[in-house]
């Protein structure tokens, strides 16, 4: 879908999966001005395809969109967008478990010019990929390297949108986190760089026994959609349920004295992975015994069940595609 100042959306196109043409003056190459989103689509057990909230998708789109000078797409136009590819692809949405069909929806400037400014031309596209586990190890618990040098995103930025320059800075951490045998980076606050916001691409819960701690929106971290539904589905369960502020001295403290029980990540692309061990430069740890945790895995399970239909949908959650 083509938007045009003055024109608004347009042009709405299902076409095979074929590379794009760009001039070198297109704006996006020089400024960045790019959203995306990530959703998944599920098979259930009669056969019929769902995917997970893509009304909240669409409505982190329009928030990354304002906060990136972009227009905003109608919820229902991205909704539309998801379920004509899915319904295009439907027989590539594989079967069981935990396979799925990853949806990639972006936008990004399309006008050419070399001046700094909001562009006036963009395009949205849709594109898909089967997915397994994110992680080769599936469920296996991942290293985390916490980067104390540098910052994903600071208060005012854009840490809240997700925008490939987010993503771009995070680079040279990630690289950093493999060259010490890590897997994913945590980042810390920008200001005091003592707070724990997320990790590359999924936010972080803390468990303690029954209580349940997430970090706080503090503005420069993504909202995930896996982390709003995980504060409904561990309050079902029966957990005090919260977000706050976690340190990394809470963390290793808790981790040290036994009261932080089990530590795990989220987001669209591995559902839930267990946090194993944590390293900074200053210190490293396991976490608590560095296998996966019990309410890790009660939470991981509830949720899966949901989105793959092994269980019922209290918060019809799921947007069925026959
Ligand atoms: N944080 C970041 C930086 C991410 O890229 C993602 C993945 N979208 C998440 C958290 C998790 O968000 P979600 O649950 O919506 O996938």
């Amino acid at each position: 879908v083509k938007w045009t100042e003055g024109r608004g959306w347009h042009e709405a196109q299902l076409v095979p999966y074929a590379p794009l043409s760009l001039d070198p003056a297109n704006m996006t190459l020089h400024y960045a001005q790019t959203i995306f989103e990530g959703l998944k689509a599920y098979r259930r057990p009669d056969g019929t395809v769902a995917t997970f909230r893509p009304d909240q998708n669409a409505e982190r789109f329009q928030t990354s969109a304002r906060r990136m000078g972009m227009p905003e797409l109608p919820v229902e136009t991205f909704v539309a967008a998801c379920d004509a590819l899915v319904t295009q692809d439907k027989a590539w949405v594989p079967g069981h478990g935990e396979q799925s069909l990853y949806l990639r929806p972006f936008m990004f400037a399309t006008e050419v010019g070399l001046g700094v400014r909001p562009a006036n031309e963009f395009l949205f596209v849709v594109i898909a990929s089967p997915a397994g586990a994110y992680f080769p190890g599936g469920v296996q618990p991942v290293s985390v390297w916490l980067s104390e040098e540098y910052v994903r995103a600071a208060p005012g930025g854009t840490g809240a949108a997700k925008t490939g320059g987010n993503y771009a800075a995070s680079l040279v951490a990630q690289a950093q986190a493999a060259e010490q045998g890590c897997d994913q980076v945590v980042w810390l606050d920008a200001i005091e760089r003592r707070w724990i916001e997320e990790m590359g691409g999924m936010n972080l819960y803390f468990v303690y026994g029954d209580r349940i701690v997430t970090p706080e929106l503090s503005g420069s971290l993504l909202p995930g959609i896996t982390r709003a539904s995980l504060l409904e589905i561990a309050a079902d369960l029966g957990y005090e349920v919260t977000e706050g502020r976690i340190s990394v001295d809470d963390w290793r403290e808790g981790n040290a004295d036994g009261t932080l029980t089990e530590v795990f990540a989220c987001g669209t692309a591995a559902v839930i992975t267990p946090v194993g061990s944590v390293k900074s430069a200053r210190a490293s740890w396991t976490v608590a015994d560095g296998e996966p945790g019990e309410v890790t895995m009660r939470l991981r399970k509830a949720l899966l069940d949901v989105q793959t239909g092994a269980a019922p949908d209290p918060h019809g959650w799921m947007h069925p595609l026959g």
